[in-house]
């Protein structure tokens, strides 16, 4: 069975053969780019050659890219925990044309690649096209031979590829692998299509739209290719499983996480280690691209992946720093691939241990809290926004640190609840300023919610506020 290290290799040399240069991963936090938080495809550190702003001595690359998708137009930070298939850290596999080749190529690339070098069964696998896409269902009924009821056409924007609210976008088509029905889940475009049977593996955009702030939308100069398959989907499949928790990689994370817990790793208790596991990537590759605990933009983020990984440890009855703990495990796995996370070991055991260390003091406190508000209040009913603001405000927890405890007993925050006191809050704070000497302490609060928005800052607007900054 190939690893993980050894399948990003394969996919490597495979368009690297086809004329592709392998270029690097860029840095997670994206250069000279305002529209957006964090990379979150391999597409972006390319951006201006689909626009033609600039151009390089080569039209075909290939990559392994680090992405976060914790914020903005794309975000999984809530699907972790819950599905087999999101991270917030993930790597992105892909392969793009400047102009060069297009739909023609880019498919039967994709296709030999999977059913030739990786030897996939070929009746496991099945397409999405956009549905007015004639030409890309044409191409797949030649090249795959696939039946039309395994080509499906699909009208929605999951078949027409945005980066975020601006920037080169188009049409594409998506290859998922049927995992069995042993697994729930219904294939793309149906009612139940979000469970884990059929798992999207890869996405092939055909990249021919520019997309303006205005809402306008004009055609590129040029026709290109960016495609995107998930490192630990496409490991999880050669594995032999649909859950990308159960590679090798997850294996020996999970497996760390439970002996620094004294955990069961794969008992009741696996969800935990499963969002440590996650949250550990995630959180450790923000630290080895210079992003540091804050309290607001991309520092609030990392910020509250951090506590959120930090409550499942509690959950798992942890009395020390847990995450530091793990980290030498992590840049054993991937140090070699990425060695930024090697040169960046201590900054990131030193970071996690004292956010832990701190985050201890009022973890306990605010949990209680919870769960007192909890017992006064009806089963269906929210928890009070007011309550939700003091665990933000006075025990540092993130909402939506508060929100996925809740959503474990099935329960919810009011939201607008939870705004109005945060408004309140920004209310006494302007009339507390008095524009002169030291400010405030909440000020400093004042500061962030004015710079990005109540909102925006907090961060469980999925939508794309928050990938703006
Ligand atoms: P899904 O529908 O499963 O959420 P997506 O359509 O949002 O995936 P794309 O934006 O098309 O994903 O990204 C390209 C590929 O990257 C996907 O086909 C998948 O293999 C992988 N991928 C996307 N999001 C994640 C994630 N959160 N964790 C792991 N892999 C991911
Ligand atoms: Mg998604
Ligand atoms: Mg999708
Ligand atoms: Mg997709």
């Amino acid at each position: 069975m190939p690893t993980l290290n050894e399948i990003r290799s394969t996919f490597l040399n495979y368009y690297s053969k086809l004329g592709h240069e392998v270029v690097a991963s860029s840095p997670l936090v994206p250069r000279n780019d305002p529209t957006l938080m964090f990379v979150n495809s391999g597409m972006v550190q390319f951006k201006n050659l689909f626009t033609g702003v600039e151009t390089r001595d080569y039209t075909r690359a290939t990559t392994a890219q680090k992405c976060v998708r914790a914020g903005g137009k794309h975000n999984d930070l809530d699907n972790v925990g819950y599905t087999a298939r999101h991270h917030t850290f993930f790597e992105m596999l892909g392969n793009f044309s400047f102009g060069d080749y297009f739909k023609k190529e880019a498919i039967p690339y994709a296709w030999d690649l999977l059913t030739k070098e990786f030897d996939i069964p070929k009746e496991r696998l099945l397409v999405t096209v956009y549905h007015t896409d004639d030409e890309a269902a044409d191409i797949w009924k030649k090249v795959a031979g696939l039946s039309d009821d395994r080509i499906i056409r699909i009208p929605t924007n999951d078949n027409f590829w945005q980066m975020g609210p601006t920037g080169p976008c188009g049409p594409c088509t998506e290859i998922f692998f049927d995992h069995g029905d042993h697994i729930p889940g219904g294939p793309p475009g149906s009612p139940d299509e979000d469970g884990d049977r059929f798992i999207e593996i890869w996405n092939v955009v055909f990249m021919q739209n520019e997309q303006f702030e205005d809402g306008s939308m004009t055609a590129l100069d040029m026709q290109s290719i960016d495609t995107g398959m998930g490192l630990e989907r496409i490991g999880a499949l050669l594995q032999g499983s649909h859950d990308n928790y159960d590679t090798d990689l997850f294996k020996t994370l999970i497996e760390a996480s439970a002996s620094a817990t004294s955990v069961d790793p794969y008992g009741d208790q696996n969800v935990h280690h499963r969002v440590i596991a996650d949250h550990l990537r995630s959180t450790s590759f923000l630290i080895a691209d210079g992003v540091m605990p804050a309290n607001d933009g991309r520092g609030y983020v990392l910020r509250r992946i951090m506590r959120r990984a930090m409550r499942h440890a509690h959950l798992l009855g942890a009395k020390d720093p847990v995450m530091h703990q793990l980290v030498p495990t992590l840049v054993q796995q991937m140090g070699a691939a990425y060695p930024e996370l090697g040169q960046a070991q201590a900054l990131i055991e030193e970071t996690l241990k004292q956010e832990e260390t701190r985050f201890k003091q009022t973890l306990d406190r605010g949990l209680k809290l919870l769960d007192d508000e909890l017992e006064g209040l009806e089963e269906s009913a929210p928890l009070p926004g007011a309550a939700a603001f003091k665990l933000y405000d006075t025990y540092g927890f993130p909402l939506d640190l508060t929100q996925d405890a809740l959503r474990e007993k099935g329960r919810t925050v009011d939201t607008n609840g939870f705004d109005s006191a945060m408004a309140e809050q920004k209310a006494k704070a302007r009339a507390a300023w008095t524009g002169s000497g030291e400010a405030a302490d909440s000020t400093i609060w004042f500061d962030i919610a004015e710079a990005h928005g109540t909102t925006d800052f907090l961060g469980y607007d999925t939508e794309d506020a928050e990938g703006q900054i």
